[in-house]
């Protein structure tokens, strides 16, 4: 058996990278006061077909959705926008707290075309502050995202920006949209000609290579807003400007998702190659509203952790000291390996794991009866420990154990009921 395709298995090796991504995002996002949220894997299908858009991509093409044995339409989250919101509302966290500032991580679900950077089952971690519109929170999510890519050391990327306008500028640039598509309809492929009827702004997610060519001769959606989203998207440019954030304005930027309004912005990475974007988001001041709620502004950005991993790859950042990746790996790891020479002694090793594991230390060994000293070393190696603890015919004669060190290749003799302290004060030694 396989996994599925679009799938993968994470082992041993590779997890910790995602280990200490994750660690690294959930420090950086407590830094700003952003609190986690989970939220359920499966959800009602409708939520996304009115938040995502019926017409969009991802509902028409990339769900994964089923009927349950209730006959009730389900579907795998291919987003978590949606799903925060609908928790945000359930909960009536909006009585709890004015603005509402949220994190989360998990896996998305996509029917897309598997290549690299692109999966079927994906990992995103985002951040929504749901409760107000103010271009200090458009600042602040753009910022917090940029933090997040430095911090990560994938320091060459590009944040592109746009501004969706209102509901009447969306609205007054789909009829232009519509008119300049039916003006030469026939040049565009049959999916957007149904999208030229059922949701116009959405031909400009096409792939196609003629539609594309055609899109550069269509109305472009941020030199048609409003004075007053002007305004507002040049006071977040001010905001960014002021906190040395740097940003390109793309007048073409259009999200693939119908809750975006206002302020979008996506981010890529040179190092990716085809799937470059590392992760996107914007504001969505009518979602709130459009799931049930009293209209409340909001704003938010996810990224595509698989996409992260590959840009960190590109970027070295595992090898570099100052990720500080070695050493979160070696916290993560084994503290010790405890090596037994000769036979015998077995209730005696049973007993120092326990007493050891019972005091926080991470510790194995090798139970094979016929693993060599010499073997059990070079295992010890291997599992990259600071400590061995050597249990030998004479330490077991002596109610000792000998403990090495071994990046400074130290050795000593300790009485064996202190190898619990002994070890816990070593390891928090300069020379562990
Ligand atoms: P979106 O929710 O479409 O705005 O996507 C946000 C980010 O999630 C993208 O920029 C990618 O980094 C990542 N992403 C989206 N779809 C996939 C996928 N099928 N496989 C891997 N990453 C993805």
């Amino acid at each position: 058996m396989k996994a599925l395709k679009g799938t993968y298995d994470l082992l041993p090796g590779e997890v910790e990278k995602w280990q200490y991504l994750e660690d690294r995002l959930r420090r950086i996002f407590r830094l700003y006061g952003y609190s986690e949220i989970r939220t359920p894997i499966i959800e009602e299908l409708a939520l996304f077909k009115r938040s995502v858009g019926e017409s969009t991509d991802i509902v028409q093409k990339e769900m994964y959705s089923f009927s349950d044995r209730g006959e009730r339409e389900i579907c795998l989250r291919p987003e978590a926008t949606a799903s925060v919101v609908r928790a945000y509302l359930e909960a009536n966290l909006a009585a709890k707290e004015k603005l509402s500032r949220l994190f989360y991580f998990g896996p998305m679900f996509r029917a897309e075309k598997p290549q690299k950077g692109r999966n079927r089952q994906f990992h995103q971690a985002g951040v929504e502050v749901i409760g107000a519109k103010s271009e200090f929170l458009d600042a602040e999510v753009i910022g917090l995202l940029a933090d997040v890519l430095t911090g990560l050391g994938i320091v060459k990327h590009r944040i592109k920006l746009n501004s969706l306008g209102c509901r009447d500028d969306r609205e007054k640039y789909c009829r232009e949209l519509r008119a300049a598509v039916e003006q030469r309809r026939d040049r565009f492929c049959e999916d957007c000609r149904r999208r030229a009827d059922a949701n116009v702004l959405r031909i400009l997610d096409c792939k196609n290579g003629e539609c594309r060519r055609e899109m550069e001769k269509l109305p472009v959606i941020g030199e048609s807003i409003c004075p007053g989203c002007r305004d507002y998207r040049d006071k977040v440019l001010r905001l960014l400007d002021a906190g040395g954030i740097r940003y390109e304005l793309d007048p073409l930027l259009v999200r693939g998702l119908d809750y975006y309004t206002s302020v979008v912005f996506e981010v890529t990475s040179p190092d990716l190659g085809a799937q470059d974007a590392l992760g996107a988001g914007g504001r969505y001041d009518n979602l709130v509203e459009e799931l049930g709620g009293t209209a409340a502004g909001a704003a938010g950005f996810a990224l595509g952790l698989e996409r992260l991993i590959l840009a960190m790859d590109e970027r070295g950042v595992w090898n570099d000291p100052i990720s500080g990746f070695e050493r979160f790996r070696k916290d993560a790891g084994l503290d010790v390996f405890l090596v037994k020479a000769g036979t015998g002694g077995g209730e005696i090793v049973s007993k120092l794991l326990s007493e050891a594991r019972a005091a926080g230390i991470a510790i194995q060994t090798d139970f094979d009866p016929q693993s060599s000293f010499k073997a059990q070393m070079r295992q010890a190696n291997k599992l990259g420990v600071k400590l061995v603890g050597i249990l030998g015919e004479d330490e077991i004669r002596e109610d000792t154990i000998s403990l090495k060190n071994m990046a400074s290749g130290e050795q000593r003799k300790i009485p064996r009921r202190e190898f619990a302290a002994a070890i816990n004060k070593e390891l928090s030694s300069p020379t562990c």
